[in-house]
Parts: C-alpha cells; structure tokens; sequence
C-alpha cells in the first residue's frame, strides 16, 4: 500500500516506521523540514536499535528505511495514496482543516485515518466532503511496542472503509479492538479513570503513589501502575482528556485538584523530571513532595 503519514512527531514517526517494516512505502509529511528530519532520524535510530538487538536483519533494515520518503510538500506526500494517517496535534480545529486539505489533494478511494487519543472522530469526518473514507486508527507509543490499534467507527464510516483499516492494522501484525465512536474510545476513557480515582486517593491520604502504583503492579499484574503511568503518558495529556471527558461523559471525570496543581506548575511528569514521581535519565527514582 501506498501510505502518507501527517506528522512526524512521537505517533506519526512511530506509524512510519512500522508501515515500513511491515511494507508500505511511506510518504511522512511535517510542516517544516527540520521536524521531517527530525522524525526521520528518530526512525533511523529506532531500525538501528532493533538490529542491536537482533529484531531484524540489516537487510530488513534498509529495506525499511528505504520504503520511507520526507515530505513538507502536502499535494506531493499525497498523490497516489491508498492510506492517509494524521497525527498531527490534538486539536479538533487542526484535525478537520487537515483533513479538508487532505480531500482537495488524494485519490476519490484513498482511506483517510486520524490517530486522535480522545477527540470525536465522527465530527472530524465530518470536515469531509466524502466522510465515509474516515476511520479512527489510535496508536499506542511508542508504537513499534504496543500491540494494540483501537479503530474508531465514525458515524459516517462505511463498511469498505473499516474493512480496508482493519487489513492495514492486521498487516502491522498488531491487534484490532473495534470501537464505536464514543469520548476516550474503549482505552482513554477506562485508563484515565483509573488514574482518576488513583489521584483522588492520593489526594486524600488512602495511601502514598507508590504503595497504590504497587497494589495495581502486584494485586492486578499492571506492568505499570496508574500514577507511574500518568507521568509517562503526561500529566497535561491527561488534564485535557479528563476535561473533554468531563464535558462529554459528566463529573464522575472531573478532574482531582492535585492534578491541577502539578500541571499549573509545570510539573508534567518524565517529561520535566517530575509529576507524581522524580524521574532521572527516563526513570522514575523517588516520589515526589505530594505537599
Ligand atoms: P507531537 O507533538 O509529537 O507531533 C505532532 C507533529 O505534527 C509535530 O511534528 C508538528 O510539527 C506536526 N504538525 C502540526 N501541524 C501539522 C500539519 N498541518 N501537517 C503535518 N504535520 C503537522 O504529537 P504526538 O504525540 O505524535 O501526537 C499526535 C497525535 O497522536 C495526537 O492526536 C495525539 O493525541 C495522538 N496520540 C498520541 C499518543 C502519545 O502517547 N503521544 C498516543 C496515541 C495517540
């Protein structure tokens, strides 16, 4: 198939990358050419690794990397594509005006996919002129890891679309859960209020994050517990879906004043260095002051 990926960020560097090991040749397509290269060179970094370590052959490797072209060109990336997947930022004005830019430039047929974590897909569709083609494909990072792809169906989404989402998704040799198009989906919406309630108890005394990260790890077999992972995921990433689903779903996802606080003072997890842990070097060494 004849793939274009919109953003070359975390997801769509990372959708890149497996398309290609799977076959696809890919267009990736950034707004400006050092994010392109950017992306690339996180992909050319992640295929070195694997051969490190004995995930593919050096053949594989090139193979792959060869099946990749950068674009800042949008009619360029675009032309002659089966398969368009958009994971630009998670902005719903963004996502509908890319999508109707990726409508004046593709083929009639092509497929076209967001990789949306929370927002409605049906009114991202709707941006389209012809909104049967739209589908939800929503990733998991780092991708070439996660098993699963939740695929979203849009109101408008037709049978031909989902069954062509679904055969790509089953080709990346990845595990199709198949949601309607409802706030969070199956895994935003169950996640998050898990790591709701985890704050809620944080917050009022229950227990300290770690002793409920380890009643989740060793009571439940979680690889992770919900506080460790909200501050992988972030903890501004996790505000804004707990906002939209609070509109959305109603209180039960309002969001825990500890949570607003750590975001209102920069303290987004990893990704700073602390949100409900300390991390060093992308690891979580010590709870953080919960004062
Ligand atoms: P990111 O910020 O890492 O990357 C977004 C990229 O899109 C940037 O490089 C930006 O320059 C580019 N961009 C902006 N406007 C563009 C346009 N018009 N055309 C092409 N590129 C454009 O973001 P991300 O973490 O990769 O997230 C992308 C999407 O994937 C979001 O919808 C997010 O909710 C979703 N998602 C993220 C994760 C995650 O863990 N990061 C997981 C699942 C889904």
């Amino acid at each position: 198939m004849n793939v274009c990926v919109l953003g070359a960020g975390t997801m769509g560097s990372g959708i890149t990358h497996v398309a290609a090991a799977s076959g696809h040749n890919v267009r990736l397509r950034d707004i400006e050419r050092e994010y392109v290269d950017d992306g690339l060179e996180t992909i050319r970094s992640t295929v070195e690794g694997g051969v490190e370590r004995d995930k593919l052959t050096r053949e594989e490797a090139d193979a792959a990397l060869d099946r990749i072209e950068g674009y800042t060109d949008l009619a360029a990336a675009l032309e002659g594509v089966d398969l368009v997947v958009e994971a630009v930022p998670e902005d719903i004005d963004l996502k509908r005006g890319t999508f109707g830019d990726v409508e004046d430039h593709v083929a009639g047929d092509a497929v076209v996919a967001t990789n949306t974590s929370s927002l409605s897909v049906t009114e991202i569709a709707s941006a389209l002129d012809r909104p049967g083609r739209a589908v939800g494909l929503h990733f998991f990072n780092p991708v070439y890891v996660m098993d699963l792809v939740e695929v979203v169906v849009a109101e408008q989404t037709t049978d031909a679309t989902l069954a062509t989402a679904r055969e790509f998704v089953d080709g990346l040799g990845k595990t199709v859960v198949e949601v309607d198009d409802a706030p969070g989906f199956a895994s935003s919406r169950l996640g998050v209020a898990l790591g709701c309630e985890a704050m809620r108890m944080v917050e009022s005394g229950v227990a300290s994050a770690e002793d409920i990260d380890a009643a989740m790890e060793l009571g439940y077999s979680h690889p992770m517990g919900p506080l460790e992972l909200t501050d992988v995921v972030g903890l501004d990433v996790r505000l804004d879906i707990l906002e939209y689903l609070r509109e959305e779903l109603g209180e039960r996802f309002r969001p825990p004043q500890v949570l607003k606080r750590k975001v209102r003072a920069g303290k987004l997890g990893r990704k700073t260095g602390e949100g409900f842990y300390v991390w060093e070097d992308g690891e979580a060494v010590r709870p953080a002051d919960e004062g």
